[in-house]
């Protein structure tokens, strides 16, 4: 069995756009309104020698914000206990939310390797002032990335291949 590697975050962070870039084409469907990704999404990929499975996850159709809640918290946990790693994805321009303390909860409780990838960090010279406050999370792999820019993809797949 090849590893599961899922990509886990509140809606609108950044993970369809991430999976989409890691797999080279738009499986996933990217937009600005949160809950597009109805489904898992899964493809195999390869980075430096290491195959896995990846997975993007999603499946959350806005309403009221406590539905919206169980749903974030629910796409958690079923990726979480089908993965090896899980790629924790925030937005490092919108800062920490209360839903992305929601999947910081359910992560801290599983014993998966997590790795938070603070997103939409597309300069990287200048990002140090956004990423600290995630520091919070208490996440001890930390990357600032940029998934539509493509910044910091292959150090966050050493990082991913690392935990196989
Ligand atoms: P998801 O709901 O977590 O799957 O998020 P999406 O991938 O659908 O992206 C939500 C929005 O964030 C879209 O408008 C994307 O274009 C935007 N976005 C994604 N990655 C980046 C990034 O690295 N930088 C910036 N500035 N915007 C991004
Ligand atoms: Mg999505």
């Amino acid at each position: 069995m090849k590893p599961v590697v899922a990509i886990v975050g509140r809606p609108n962070v950044g993970k369809s756009t991430l999976f989409n870039k890691l797999i080279g084409e738009r499986a996933a469907i990217v937009k600005d309104v949160p809950g597009v990704t109805r489904d898992r999404l899964y493809r195999d990929i390869e980075w430096s020698g290491h195959e896995f499975l990846l997975v993007d996850t999603g499946g959350l159709e806005p309403n009221t914000k406590d539905y919206i809640m169980s749903k974030v918290r629910y796409q958690a946990e079923v990726a979480i206990e089908e993965a090896d790693v899980v790629v924790f994805i925030v937005d490092g321009q919108a800062g920490v939310t209360a839903l992305d303390e929601e999947v910081a909860y359910v992560l801290r409780k599983k014993n998966k390797h997590v790795i938070l990838a603070v997103n939409k960090i597309d300069n990287l010279e200048k990002h140090s002032e956004l990423v600290y406050e995630f520091y919070g999370l208490g996440f001890e792999n930390f990357i600032a990335i940029s998934g539509e820019h493509k910044q910091n993809l292959g150090d966050l797949l050493d990082l991913v291949i690392e935990k196989f």
